[in-house]
């Protein structure tokens, strides 16, 4: 039987609300439009630190409650009594009215000690390849673990974004009379649509991954042939790599809504160490194969019967439906329910699916973890993770002392300051550049005189007195304009940065 229906549209105090009737123990939840590609780099962390506020405001209790920050979204929900979960809710909404701010230095060391981004390491490096420091690329720097906030950017944070225009409220159960969500009002946050960098046609890359992922840009996220695509795909990856030949574990696709028209899906697929070449070759030939001859119809009936089942899932069925309502209101985005989808997949033809897998294959992005060669890979092109050129450009070269250079390789490096930017060859050889106008960050050295430079094309450049001299260390600050520079470091600052390549 398809459900149909369930979905109930309501208004609680200016937030929009989607309910269905459920089980006496009631799920609520509250999504709110923010996530980590909503910071910059100064303010990683910044909207999982609001949630541990939040949550660390509330007694102990024996309500099952959670919140969770991702990507693109925050979402604080509680299953229970009805009584007990809209309390939650008020809760939350009165703890982001007035954030409690007075326990910010202790959440700051716990969310670092936990160190814990959020992100699975394969996606993020998938949308830096696509979006660079920006959008949901910003995951890659390592969002979730705050290293320069002060109270002000906190507060200005859950201003700016925590308020009702923002908001979505989903219910599963009987709703009380008294469900208050006082939130903050505030014009609905625009959020900027992140650039995909330009490529030619599939492209290959290593990377901070584990395991291998394909990437993809998903124009028309109802289009019912893309998401069979994507279905399929992943079956056959998980038939051949787990079953055939006991390669991974795991393949999991994770879905990002960047914009209207614009969904980013990313197929991760799990490796045994030593196998992460193999597994990248097989997910690339089964999507090649999948663009030049189709499905079978039998993969279309399976993937078909598959989505079948799951909507008869009855209460997890109905939340799914609810929480995807919910999220798609605070996007902007059009929505369905599963059975709706159900009946869209049930028209798909196998030629149907190579014509979508064709459409998706010039935004291929396939990544390795660093060090891994592939071999040779048929009809997808080799480009980097960050910004190497050629060339070192035009500029003032320095180097390391004689005698470093002489004792470690790694001090083989050169350093170029110039008019257009800063750049760096590193002990590889490689030439990382980053134009003084792309220029994301600058951090202070936690000792000596020095600066890490953090480019929006995802270079970093670590220029410090002991390496390049102290004369270096001045080129480059004085060519860093002011507002780059984020708030001083704590200790050990420079270890901890996340990520951007050298
Ligand atoms: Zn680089």
């Amino acid at each position: 039987m398809e459900q149909t229906q369930t979905v109930q549209r309501d208004e609680i105090d200016g937030v929009p609300a989607f309910t269905a009737p459920g089980p006496a123990r009631v799920t609520g939840a509250l999504v709110f439009g923010v996530g980590v590609r909503d910071e910059t780099w100064a303010t990683l962390g910044v909207t999982h630190l609001i949630e541990h506020l939040v949550m660390g405001s509330f007694p102990k209790s024996h309500l099952e409650c959670n919140a969770t920050v991702d990507v693109e979204s925050t979402v604080f929900h509680a299953t229970g009594r009805p009584e007990a979960v809209a309390a939650f809710l008020t809760g939350v909404c009165t703890a982001l009215a007035d954030l409690p701010t007075d326990r910010l230095d202790l959440e700051v060391g716990i969310l670092q000690a936990e160190n814990c981004s959020g992100s699975h390491p394969t996606a993020a490096a998938l949308w830096a390849a696509r979006f660079r420091l920006d959008g949901p690329g910003l995951a890659y720097a390592g969002g979730g673990v705050p290293e320069f906030l002060d109270e002000d950017t906190v507060r200005a944070h859950a201003r700016r974004w925590f308020v009702r225009s923002n908001a979505a409220l989903v219910w599963h159960g009987n709703l009380p009379e008294g469900l208050r969500l006082p939130l903050p009002d505030g014009v609905a946050p625009l959020r900027p649509s992140p650039v995909a960098r330009p490529q030619a046609g599939p492209e290959w890359l290593t990377g901070p991954a584990v395991g291998a992922g394909l990437l993809l840009t998903v124009r028309d996220g109802l289009d019912a042939a893309t998401s069979l695509t994507l279905d399929v795909l992943l079956e056959r990856v998980r038939d051949v790599a787990r079953h055939e030949r006991g390669l991974s574990y795991h393949a999991d696709l994770v879905l990002v809504d960047v914009a209207a028209g614009h969904r980013e899906a990313a197929l991760l697929v799990d490796a045994r160490e030593g196998q992460e070449a193999e597994v990248a070759r097989l997910l690339w030939q089964q999507f090649e194969a999948l663009c030049a001859a189709g499905p079978s119809a039998e993969e279309v009936a399976h993937a078909v019967a598959g989505f079948a089942e799951f909507t008869e899932g009855g209460d997890d069925l109905v939340l799914t439906d609810l929480l995807r309502a919910a999220f798609c209101r605070v996007f902007g985005l059009p929505s369905r329910t599963a059975a709706e989808s159900l009946a869209a997949w049930r028209t798909v033809e196998p030629h149907d699916v190579r014509t979508a897998a064709r459409a998706l294959r010039p935004s291929a992005l396939l990544v390795l973890p660093e060090g891994v060669d592939p071999g040779p890979l048929e009809g997808i092109g080799r480009r980097h993770l960050c910004n190497v050129v050629p060339e070192l450009p035009a500029g003032t070269t320095f180097r390391p002392p004689l005698l470093a250079r002489l004792r470690h390789p790694a001090a083989r490096t050169r350093l170029v300051v110039g008019d257009a930017g800063l750049a760096e060859q590193d002990a590889d050889g490689d030439v990382h550049v980053i134009p003084w106008s792309e220029v994301e960050a600058a951090v202070a050295a936690s000792t000596g005189e020095g600066v890490f430079v953090v480019g929006r094309n995802l270079c970093g450049i670590q220029v410090h007195e002991e390496v390049f001299g102290r004369r270096a260390v001045d080129a480059v600050r004085a060519r860093l304009p002011r507002h780059v520079w984020v708030s001083a470091p704590r200790p050990a600052v420079e270890e901890r940065v996340p990520s951007p390549q050298r």
